[in-house]
């Protein structure tokens, strides 16, 4: 790791517990950074307060430490279940239709923007701020405003859509603008960040160049550099034993499988995942070929306060008694269903019995889960993973590796998931180890290393005088 006094700020803070499932890629990510690299991580403690407390209180964890603001209450559901889960989210997933919310979210987005910039001014000891996804645009053009001279970078770990898709977001002008105060934008893919680049264009006349934006504060630099998993890590999961209390849970649910061959998914309860077109494909090919694979299927519960998630699982559960009731009997039922969440240990030990891996969202930033099923495959006799074109992990692993598929169409899922699980050994073996070469050669840790490289080197214009 760089040696360097890193402010890492995101929304929510991973729990710093093996035993405690994460609670998305974003947590998945950073935990191990901030763990080795010593850096001062500041978010959200999910229980909103007056929201004035001076100084922050840090807490040790690792070689890093963590501070949790009691974000303004008055302001945090148009800030959170408002203009960044109702409007930004689905817009930046190109999912118009699942967007609402009103008016008065964007003020209250941008005073915890500004609440936190305060916050986080107080971490004069620091060389350089590293602000982590959508919840946070703006927080590098506050943080600038308060005379911060360090460089500031920002991650978006979700997709980045195109220039129509983003004139649906109220405030997407002066959102972008205020994303221009940055020194380093990073994007997971080369489409997020063509689909910026081609923003710019379009509503600002902005042209890059050799991947540098100029404007009268100064330079931005874009790049994309793709989220990784710790493979390791997963190895030495699959090493470890699990709490009784997880063993349990875990034994119970392959005990259901027995020596019959399975799919697995992993998803947040999350609309983005496309876990009902998924359930569609499994029902085509149950059609085609009665009895012939289960689906496990975790879904833990998110966002349940936003309607839109309400709804979606509704649906989800919906077309999983369908598919059950048609083609199941007393003794076989083809998917099981839960919203528990497991700690990535006990994650580990589901994807290594799994036959095929099914990650189907119609749009995700990245997507680890996709990675971490394949890292934790037996090398003799590894299963096959069925991936969406339109997950970001989709430009890291390429036909030749995963079974591509179009997530919105069921007979497509259906055949891969067919194909994924009757496929000989030699071709498994040969797929699995292409990607598992990729995913040692690039981890979490060159991800991190490279982006505070980049970001350190940044900030080569000093905004001028006023
Ligand atoms: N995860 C977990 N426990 C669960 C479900 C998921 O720890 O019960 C973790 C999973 O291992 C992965 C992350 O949550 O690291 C999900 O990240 P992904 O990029 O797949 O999707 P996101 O939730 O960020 O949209």
């Amino acid at each position: 790791q760089p040696d360097l006094k890193l402010v890492v700020i995101s929304n929510r803070i991973a729990p710093f517990d093996p035993n405690k499932p994460k609670s998305g890629g974003l947590a998945a990510g950073l935990e191990p950074v901030v763990q080795r690299s010593g850096a001062v991580w500041i978010g959200s403690s999910e229980t909103p307060g007056e929201g004035a407390e001076r100084p922050l209180p840090l807490v040790p964890t690792g070689a890093g430490h963590v501070a949790r603001l009691d974000l303004p209450a008055a302001d945090h559901d148009g800030y959170y279940r408002g203009y960044s889960n109702s409007t930004l989210w689905p817009a930046l997933h190109s999912l118009p239709d699942r967007m609402s919310g009103s008016e008065e979210d964007y003020g209250s987005y941008r005073r915890i923007n500004d609440f936190i910039a305060r916050a986080t001014f107080d971490v004069r000891d620091s060389d350089a701020f590293w602000v982590h996804d959508y919840h946070l645009l703006p927080l590098g053009a506050e943080l600038n405003d308060l005379g911060i001279e360090r460089p500031i970078g920002f991650f978006l770990h979700t997709p980045w859509p195109t220039p129509d898709m983003i004139e649906c977001v109220p405030n997407h002008r002066e959102l972008m603008k205020s994303m221009l105060k940055y020194d380093l934008l990073g994007f997971q893919t080369n489409r997020d960040l063509n689909n910026f680049l081609a923003c710019l264009r379009t509503h600002f006349r902005l042209e890059s160049k050799d991947g540098v934006v100029t404007t009268e504060r100064g330079q931005t630099r874009l790049q994309k550099f793709p989220i990784g998993i710790d493979p390791e890590q997963f190895a030495a999961y699959l090493a470890a034993d699990l709490s009784p209390a997880e063993q349990e849970k875990v034994s119970s649910l392959l005990q259901k499988f027995q020596d019959a061959k399975f799919a697995i998914g992993v998803d947040r309860l999350d609309y983005t995942k496309g876990i009902d077109k998924r359930v569609e494909g499994f029902k085509e090919l149950l059609k085609k070929e009665p009895q012939s694979i289960q689906l496990l299927q975790i879904a833990p519960s998110s966002r349940a306060d936003v309607d839109e998630y309400q709804k979606y699982k509704e649906d989800v559960e919906n077309a999983i008694n369908h598919v059950n009731n048609d083609h199941g009997t007393d003794e076989w039922r083809p998917i099981h269903y839960t919203n528990d969440s497991f700690s990535q240990a006990a994650l580990a030990r589901l994807y290594r019995e799994a036959h095929v891996g099914v990650v189907t969202p119609l749009r995700d930033g990245m997507n680890l889960v996709a990675k971490e099923y394949v890292a934790a495959q037996d090398p003799k006799d590894p299963g096959v993973l069925v991936l969406s074109k339109f997950a970001g992990a989709a430009e890291d692993f390429n036909e030749d590796e995963a079974l591509l598929v179009d997530p919105n169409k069921p007979e497509e899922i259906a055949d891969a998931i067919s194909r994924a699980a009757n496929m000989p050994l030699e071709e498994r073996v040969k797929r699995w180890r292409s990607m598992m070469d990729k995913i040692e050669s690039y981890t979490i840790h060159d991800w991190s290393a490279d982006y505070v490289r980049e970001l350190e080197k940044s900030r080569v214009t000093v905004p001028a005088e006023q």
